[in-house]
């Protein structure tokens, strides 16, 4: 099915949990150290409470920011996720998230890839965030998009570890090695790896067989060729020693 099949069906889902939502229900709730967060429905409207952290982790009435009231979900929405890579605030001590929450993360994380590129580090909680969130049968491949480093177009199919993939077209393009040479990767299995076949600039070939994949550069980045794990190859971005997400 594809994609917008399943994201109208959230849609659905999300304006039908909007209006079970009780007065005192927790959207979210989480501490960034000092403040103490939680956001709670209050009569249609949604209140974002800040509490500031006792000695001994307590959260204590004297609010370091007011709590602040937004008259509609959206409103609030719109305010929580105004500041760059707002989820890197939350990753800490928080408590689950309202269902409720599910359909305005996917479909701003869809959103964000047309205009940012995420790192690895970034990935990692803004997939937590809605990966765990209670909803029967929900699926990150089925939702979230995902796109080429390279072409930016969408890649066929979403991979959570391999977020930086590119697509099956950037794939076929030339690679180079550092020092200027062609790679030309055929994959072998994931227990015998790659066989690479190498042209230098002046034409002359070898072969070369590596199990872990091999770096390569393709429009001025760096990239690995590696193994998925369960089978498969994958040619995503290097960044630092990484190609895949923890
Ligand atoms: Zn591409």
């Amino acid at each position: 099915m594809p994609k917008e099949v399943f994201l109208k069906g959230l849609a659905r889902r999300h304006e039908e949990l909007l209006l079970e939502t009780k007065p005192g229900e927790v959207l979210l709730s989480y501490d960034n150290g000092a403040v103490a967060h939680t956001v709670v429905v209050a009569d249609g409207a949604v209140i974002h409470q800040r509490n500031s952290i006792g000695p001994s982790g307590q959260p204590l009435p004297a609010v370091a920011e007011p709590s602040v009231t937004y008259a509609s979900f959206n409103e609030f929405w719109m305010a929580f996720t105004l500041e760059e890579k707002w989820w890197l605030q939350i990753t800490k001590k928080r408590g689950p998230v309202h269902a409720v929450l599910l359909y305005p993360l996917v479909t701003h994380h869809n959103e964000l890839l047309a205009d940012i590129e995420l790192t690895y580090a970034d990935c990692r909680p803004l997939f937590d965030l809605i990966q765990f969130i209670p909803v029967a049968g929900f699926m990150l491949k089925h939702y979230l998009v995902q796109l080429c480093p390279n072409c930016r177009a969408q890649v066929r199919r979403f991979t959570a570890r391999y977020p930086k993939r590119l697509c099956a077209t950037c794939v076929k393009l030339p690679l180079h090695n550092t020092a200027g040479e062609r790679l030309e990767f055929t994959y072998l299995g994931e227990w015998t790896g790659f066989r690479v076949k190498i042209t230098s600039p002046r034409g002359n070939v070898r072969e070369e067989t590596h199990l872990h994949g091999l770096p390569f550069r393709l429009n001025g980045r760096n990239y690995r060729a590696g193994s998925e794990r369960g089978g498969g190859a994958h040619y995503s971005v290097l960044e630092g020693q990484r190609n895949y997400l923890i």
